[in-house]
């Protein structure tokens, strides 16, 4: 039996016309989208498609789009085998990576993709990106899908979602996974890469209706000053706090900087360290300058990238029955495959 897709338009370049006066790009009718791509038809795989509400760049993408797709997901979830969601590549590691934790025990191929260059024009690789994303959506063996996860495909790879950054504003090539290997690779053929591709959970699956955006980050630089860490410390309401340190985890040792952890250690805000590094590990407590985090309680956020750390504390701080210490001991464990 052939397998059921559903294509979740959301926006971004590969949906986007010219205006033919300003020449700026802005979404167009998301019917189009066949007109565009013939090919579709092509494919011995059941489609259809849905678009939110205002299809948007993806720089405008909040925690209410998130929520919408997470509700046209549910709602499509036991008709279709998998879902292909087109989203800017602006922010697509951060919807990606939050889809990746608020659909918990999640079965089923969710591929998100997009283009640098609109589908419409000559040399687009919109096309091939949808085309291949549907064939993943849709790929099955013994009647199960290939890829249970989350995950972008861009560029002939396909990467664990909440492992994804966006490395390059022009060249097709705009993702990498720097610290997991990719899942799947198109050639004449797609080689998935069976022991980097998560399990079918047992559980059922649960889809988070809420997410937290009492967060901030602070990245840290040579020279900065101590007003930064107080206006941030100072918002009201805030939960969760991203330190961007350098290298392993690094960061100045001055008594103000302790104060201000100390600080917000009272105000019960959970604290994660995550490196500004695009490979390796935090390791708190290596150096000199990363032991005060160890002992001031700061979570230590070994190899996540910066999308998937954010995306994690927003879902954990909006989980009503964790507290605050489990929410803490959470971003230091593997979820959904994130980290280590
Ligand atoms: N600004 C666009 C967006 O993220 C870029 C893209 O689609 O790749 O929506």
């Amino acid at each position: 039996m052939n397998s059921k897709v559903l294509i979740i338009y959301t926006g971004g370049t590969i949906g986007m016309v010219e205006d033919p006066i300003t020449g700026t790009l802005h979404p167009f009718d998301f019917d189009h989208l066949f007109n565009e791509v013939p090919e579709l038809q092509k494919l011995e795989i059941e489609l259809e498609v849905e678009s939110i509400k205002s299809p948007i760049d993806s720089s405008n993408v909040d925690s209410e789009v998130w929520m919408e797709l997470i509700a046209i997901i549910e709602k499509h979830y036991d008709q279709f085998d998998g879902f292909v969601v087109l989203h800017g590549s602006d922010t697509m590691a951060y919807t990606a990576s939050a889809l990746s934790f608020l659909i918990e025990n999640n079965s089923k191929p969710i591929i998100f993709t997009g283009s640098q260059l609109p589908i419409g024009t000559l040399r687009t690789d919109g096309k091939e990106n949808l085309i291949t994303a549907i064939e993943i959506a849709g790929a099955k063996r013994n009647g199960k899908a290939i890829v249970p996860e989350v995950a972008i495909y861009f560029e002939y790879d396909l990467y664990r979602a909440n492992r994804t950054t966006k490395m390059s504003a022009e060249n097709f090539q705009a993702f990498q996974s720097p610290n997991y290997p990719i899942l799947a690779e198109a050639g004449v053929h797609i080689r998935f890469n069976d022991h980097a591709i998560s399990g079918i959970p047992k559980e059922k699956v649960f889809f988070r209706k809420k997410i937290s955006s009492d967060v901030a980050s602070i990245k840290i630089f040579p020279g900065m000053k101590r007003d930064i860490f107080q206006a941030i410390g100072s918002i009201k309401g805030l939960e969760g706090l991203i330190l961007e340190t350098y290298g392993s985890g690094n960061a100045p040792t001055a008594d103000w900087m302790i104060a201000e952890v100390e600080e917000l250690n009272k105000k019960g805000v959970v604290i994660v360290n995550i490196t500004q590094c695009a490979t390796g590990h935090v390791n708190q407590g290596k150096y000199e300058t990363s032991a005060q985090f160890e002992k001031l309680g700061v979570i230590g956020g070994s190899n996540m990238t910066f999308e998937a750390a954010l995306c994690k504390l927003m879902y954990l701080l909006a989980c009503d029955e964790i507290s605050k210490e489990e929410a803490r001991s959470y971003m230091a464990e593997d979820l959904r495959g994130e980290l280590g």
